[in-house]
């Protein structure tokens, strides 16, 4: 049996499920029932593939489909609507579905650059991050570049990490610490590099200075100092920002120096 012209009669129910659709009414010529002879009627002829879905089924009254040759089904008939319907039915559901694939894919983008900072770790320090740490990451993620992460993870562990489980912890509470300097232009790092230099605390007086200096107002005094050279090995902070502010002409009170 030759398969394209492969018929599969259509049971009563999808009959009635198509006459009640179109009213009970031809869809070509617009006569009803019982005056005239309803047929079941395929758009898409199943001899070239068409269907015995119901979009695809029309009422048809026997004389318009003994001569269906030349005939169109205008865009009002129940089964263009529904036609219609079923497509724009059929794009949304295409359409949540890319949403969804999009979504996911940006978790997976998510995930993949968390995965990148564990892997430093991991292969620092041969331990792995718990799924607290992981959502700490993916928050610093939100607010700093993926570069910036990791050139401050990296840094972290080169200056918390000796080993123990303590350090761990230091090295990782330090990550967002050190990617905020990280985006500070660069005479803002090396002042911040060479105040934490000096081991002490910061002092509530020191911390004053140091904000007034990256201010707006002083904070492009800083460049082109030469903060490697104000520094010296074990020098206190204090006496660092002293040495800076009396080179960029600020006194005490942070006024520049007539
Ligand atoms: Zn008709």
């Amino acid at each position: 049996m030759n398969k394209a012209t492969k018929r599969k009669n259509l049971s009563k129910k999808q009959r009635f499920e198509v006459f009640k659709r179109d009213q009970f009414t031809c869809q070509y010529c617009g006569k009803k029932a019982p005056d005239v002879v309803l047929h079941v009627d395929h758009i898409m002829p199943v001899s070239k593939g068409g269907s015995n879905r119901i979009a695809n089924l029309v009422t048809s009254c026997i004389d318009c489909n003994l001569g269906k040759s030349n005939r169109l089904l205008s865009d009002k008939s129940a089964v263009e609507i529904q036609r219609k319907e079923l497509d724009n039915q059929q794009e949304r559901i295409n359409q949540i579905k890319m949403m969804s694939d999009w979504c996911n894919s940006l978790i997976d983008v998510k995930s993949a650059e968390v995965d990148a900072v564990d892997s430093i770790f991991k292969n620092r320090t041969q331990c792995i991050m718990s799924d607290s740490g992981r959502k700490d990451i993916r928050k610093l993620l939100k607010k700093y570049s993926l570069s910036i992460l990791l050139e401050s993870t990296t840094c972290a562990l080169d200056s918390y990490y000796d080993g123990d489980q303590g350090s761990w912890n230091a090295a990782f509470n330090k990550i967002g610490k050190i990617a905020k300097i990280l985006i500070e232009p660069k005479h803002v790092q090396e002042f911040l590099k060479y105040c934490n230099y000096s081991k002490c605390h910061y002092s509530d007086y020191d911390t004053r200075r140091m904000q007034s200096l990256l201010t707006t107002n002083h904070g492009p005094l800083l460049k082109g100092v030469d903060f490697e050279s104000l520094h010296t090995y074990g020098m206190h902070r204090q006496t660092f920002i002293d040495a800076v502010m009396d080179e960029i002409g600020l006194d005490e009170n942070f006024e520049v120096k007539i």
